[in-house]
């Protein structure tokens, strides 16, 4: 819609701004890690933090909610919609890609009404990415190293300045009335170039393999005995599976009150690495072994997703790499699938399957 320029010493008026009018939550160093959390002074946000702890996603999929409350005596239920005009700075890039295929998922169907509203009145600052933010991160290799198309606003350091790029109606309103920003000068526009161009050097692919065919290679590895190996090795700790901004499998209970006449249904984040995960009616659990789990994981990632709401599973963002005990991580996985396909190992064991 537009190019702006604001200062870096505008930066906090303007987060002070905007806290007038919204909850601010942003990326805030605690105890050597970066989480997002509201922002009550404009010196917690670090907008140069390298990767989150938990994604943004938990201001739109929060880790607890009551969806409705019941009245066991009247029989009445009551939907319980909240939401809070809020606004998340600091969104990277493969972050918003998860919040892409979230609100495909949660507009498919069923439409789910807690996170609609939450999602509605959410505006996202994402910022670009400049140099890879750890280690396990595979962004490149994703395709979700620049921002998807529907951002609201897009931030870019330029050094003294942030290029601030306006997405949407919802992006443009937080600058609106807000007076420390000027339109860019022909130098504005070299810089930002020069920025973008030494980006990309710095970020490596790491998949040995085009993104494109992991959905037939994953088709492929139905039968392989990886899968077993992870599964040896697998704690069913479900930490993957909580880090991940694109994973949002969730428990639902109710829970009733000690007059045993009023009560709430609440849903909690779940995992499917756990084991009872896949327990049903009778004690059945259909997916009863790590190594089904990981299997299950892996394929959701790479090729469910995919063929389900035509968005790949994973963005590449590294989390549950670097918070796995046994280094079960995305990049080992698919290039060893891969490796062993190219051997044949694959084509082979589903034949014997
Ligand atoms: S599977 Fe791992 S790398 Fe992929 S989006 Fe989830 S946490 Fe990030
Ligand atoms: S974090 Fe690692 S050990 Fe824990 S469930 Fe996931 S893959 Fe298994």
């Amino acid at each position: 819609m537009s190019f702006k320029i604001m200062p870096k010493a505008a930066l906090p008026d303007w987060v002070t701004w905007l806290k007038n009018r919204y909850r601010v939550v942003g990326p805030t160093a605690r105890q050597g890690q970066y989480v997002f959390a509201e922002i009550a002074s404009p010196d917690e946000l670090v907008l140069d933090y390298p990767t989150s702890v938990l994604p943004p996603k938990k201001y739109l999929l929060p880790q607890r909610e009551t969806l409705f409350t019941f009245d066991a005596q009247s029989m009445q239920m009551k939907a319980n919609i909240e939401w809070e005009p809020t606004v998340i700075l600091g969104v990277h890039t493969c972050d918003m890609h998860a919040i892409r295929l979230l609100d495909k998922v949660h507009a498919t169907g069923y439409t789910d009404q807690h996170y609609q509203a939450h999602r509605q009145h959410t505006t996202l600052v994402s910022i670009e990415c400049l140099s890879p933010c750890m280690e396990h991160s595979f962004c490149k290799s994703m395709g979700t190293l620049t921002v998807p198309e529907d951002y609201d606003l897009h931030l870019t350091d330029l050094g003294d300045s942030y290029g601030v790029d306006v997405g949407s109606e919802k992006g443009e309103a937080l600058l609106q009335g807000f007076t420390a920003i000027w339109d860019p000068t022909s130098e504005d526009y070299q810089r930002i170039n020069k920025v973008m161009a030494e980006k990309w050097p710095r970020f490596s692919y790491r998949l040995n393999f085009d993104v494109t065919e992991l959905p037939d290679l994953l088709a492929l590895s139905n039968n392989s005995s990886l899968w077993n190996e992870l599964g040896d090795i697998c704690l069913g700790c479900g930490q993957c599976t909580k880090v991940c901004p694109t994973c949002y499998c969730f428990d639902v209970r109710d829970e009733v009150d000690l007059s045993l006449t009023k009560g709430e249904r609440t849903r909690t984040w779940d995992s499917c690495q756990i084991d009872r995960f896949a327990t049903v009616a009778g004690g059945h659990n259909f997916r009863s072994t790590r190594a089904l789990r990981n299997r299950h994981r892996f394929m959701r990632k790479g090729k469910y997703h995919l063929e389900a709401y035509g968005l790949i599973g994973c963005v590449g963002c590294g989390r549950c790499a670097a918070a796995c005990l046994v280094h079960i991580t995305p990049v080992d996985t698919f290039n060893e699938l891969y490796r062993r396909h190219k051997k044949g190992e694959l084509l082979e064991e589903a034949k014997q399957a």
